[in-house]
Formats: C-alpha cells, sequence, structure tokens
C-alpha cells in the first residue's frame, strides 16, 4: 500500500453501504481515479463539502496496487464552484463537461493539461453569463480533443493536405476538415460554413477565459458545437453514451437554454 497526494476535481460521487461514497476524481498527478470516502455522509464527516460534485480539492489517498478502488484518507476543498449547483443550466453543461472526460480517458493516466482545462471550463462555467455556456463547452470540447491526443486538423484539408477552399466539410471518420475534392470519401462528412471553420481555430487558439471575455454569444453558430459534439461521441466506444451531453442538447433544444 502507498500514500499519494494531488490534486483533484470531483467528476462524480454515488453512495456506498449506509454512509460512504464512491468518488471518481480526475487527478492532476494520478489522471482519472476512484476511492471510497468512508463516513462521508456521516453528519460531520471530516471530509466536509470537499466532496460535492465538481468541487477541486486537495487529497490523500491510499492505493493498493492491482486494485481500482483506492481509499481516501483526506480531502480539503480548493474551490468548491458553488456557482454552478445553484444554478440547472450552468449544472448541465457542466455534467457534460465532466462526464466527456470520464468517457474519453481510461482511469490512472496522467494527463496534467487536461487537468488544467476541466480546472478552467468549472471556473468559467461558475462565471459565465447562460447565454455564453454554449461557446464555452463547445471550445473545451474542442480543447479536451487535443488534450487527449484526438484534435482535429483544421488547418488544411486532412486526406490531402491542400488548403481549403470556400467550400468546407468536416469529416467525422477523417478527423478533420475535408476539401470539395475529398469530402466524397468520408461518408461522415457533413458540410460546414467558412464562418464555422474559423471559429473553430479560434477556439483552439484562444483560452476560455478570454474567449468568454471577448466574444458574443451572438457570435456563436450551433453548428460548430453540433460537429464538435457529435466528433466527440465518435471517439469514444460504439454504443457507449455521454448520458449528460444527450440532455443537455434536449434542454437546450427545448429552448429552456
Ligand atoms: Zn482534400
Amino acid at each position: 500500500m502507498s500514500i499519494h497526494r494531488t490534486h483533484g476535481i470531483v467528476l462524480r460521487t454515488r453512495k456506498f453501504r449506509e454512509s460512504s461514497k464512491i468518488i471518481v476524481f480526475f487527478t492532476r498527478r494520478y489522471g482519472k481515479i476512484s476511492a471510497i470516502a468512508k463516513g462521508s455522509l456521516k453528519p460531520k464527516s471530516k471530509f466536509g463539502s470537499s466532496l460535492d460534485l465538481f468541487a477541486r480539492s486537495s487529497i490523500i489517498f491510499y492505493k493498493k496496487e492491482n486494485r481500482d478502488l483506492h481509499t481516501l484518507s483526506h480531502s480539503e476543498t480548493l474551490n468548491a464552484n458553488k456557482e454552478i449547483a445553484k444554478d440547472v443550466v450552468k449544472l448541465a453543461y457542466a455534467s457534460a463537461a465532466s462526464e466527456m472526460v470520464e468517457r474519453l480517458v481510461p482511469s490512472e493516466e496522467q494527463n496534467e493539461t487536461l487537468y488544467e482545462l476541466l480546472d478552467a471550463v468549472l471556473k468559467q462555467i461558475s462565471v459565465a453569463e447562460r447565454n455564453q455556456l454554449e461557446l464555452i463547452l463547445a471550445s473545451y470540447a474542442l480543447k479536451m480533443l487535443y488534450a487527449v491526443g484526438y484534435g482535429p486538423e483544421l488547418a488544411v484539408c486532412v486526406r490531402c493536405g491542400k488548403d481549403l477552399g470556400n467550400e468546407v466539410w468536416f469529416g467525422m471518420h477523417s478527423g478533420g476538415a475535408l476539401c470539395s475534392a475529398c469530402h466524397n470519401q468520408d461518408l461522415h462528412a457533413v458540410e460546414m460554413s467558412r464562418a464555422t471553420l474559423e471559429l473553430m481555430r479560434k477556439f483552439k487558439s484562444i483560452s476560455l477565459a478570454r474567449l468568454r471575455e471577448t466574444h458574443s454569444a451572438d457570435e456563436f453558430s450551433r453548428d460548430a458545437s453540433d460537429i464538435l459534439y457529435a466528433f466527440v461521441r465518435a471517439q469514444i466506444s460504439e454504443g457507449a453514451k455521454i448520458r449528460s451531453l444527450d440532455f443537455l442538447e434536449r434542454m437546450r433544444d427545448s429552448s429552456f437554454a
């Protein structure tokens, strides 16, 4: 058994037996881990609010070799991200952001870029206006794809390497933008406007904080998020679902958000 210290963001929790919880964290040093927090559901638990959904906490856990479930011994809140839980729409966006990570990455693989990105998206969702949330999540989805090695080619045609003209497609199977000569070679290519391509390039190059501060929600086209969420889904194993993203899209399309 070995002892480990790191910072972690709470992706998901579930009740375990009478008084405990199992927490899925995304940690800075160890990537995605699961740990049991014994007694965490008892009143006056030593863990306090540090295990609430989307909290970022400083944690200590014991790791048994060849086990997937570790034991949490200490956890202290660094940032509770409390604004998220107060707004059902923000909660839906934050849930989609964290579930995408959970589905895309294997357990216990360090990815500090992804940790920083998850931390950043939760902060931005906390402070954003509702009409900025779609912009933030779509940009985050693209940045996340690059962080895990599935980032799409957006500079040139992913098949022939030539410059993209005014007519552009996005190849779900090819993994990026396609020119007019190549789009027929990908059965899952969808047409997109030049403006959508430019927006995706911006999503790649500008930080989430800067994007939220400098871009009005009016500039946003739904096409970019539809394509990027579909591309995220194309990377997870067949048949697996990102339930909170499905929920978010239904909620958004019912014009509630
Ligand atoms: Zn081409």
